[in-house]
């Protein structure tokens, strides 16, 4: 269980398919490294509603300033920002990523556009790296 990178309180877990993540219900969500690679298969896979996309409450949403930088809760280790279909992730290469409220179901929302997603080539992105 970590921290959330961006007020510090404890995130709270929860579970889908046996995926774990870590919610802070003002903030986003975290995910350990190969948990967004096996969202997105999981993700890829089903018709209809996302599983994931209600660990979240959307009406908080609200506006971030992608010039901040986060660190990693489990390293301290300051954060990179990685730009991908759309999304901006603070990623930290020994733990996982961050991802701020919206940008999950944002992230998947574009991916099911991407014929290269729905053919399953560009989850390869994810495999070694997130
Ligand atoms: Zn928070
Ligand atoms: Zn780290």
């Amino acid at each position: 269980m970590a921290d959330c990178p961006v007020c510090a309180d404890l995130m709270t877990e929860k579970e889908r398919d046996g995926i774990h993540i870590d919610v802070c219900e003002s903030h986003g969500v975290w995910l350990d490294k190969s948990e967004l690679l096996s969202i997105t298969e999981t993700e890829r896979h089903r018709d209809g509603t996302f599983l994931f996309t209600d660990l979240f409450r959307t009406e908080n949403v609200t506006h971030v300033d992608h010039s901040r930088t986060l660190n990693c809760p489990y390293c301290q280790k300051q954060m990179a920002i990685e730009k991908h279909h759309g999304v901006h992730m603070d990623w930290c290469t020994d733990h996982g990523i961050f991802l701020d409220s919206g940008e999950l179901s944002a992230l998947l929302n574009n991916l099911r556009l991407d014929p290269l997603f729905v053919g399953g080539v560009a989850l390869r992105l994810f495999e070694n790296k997130y």
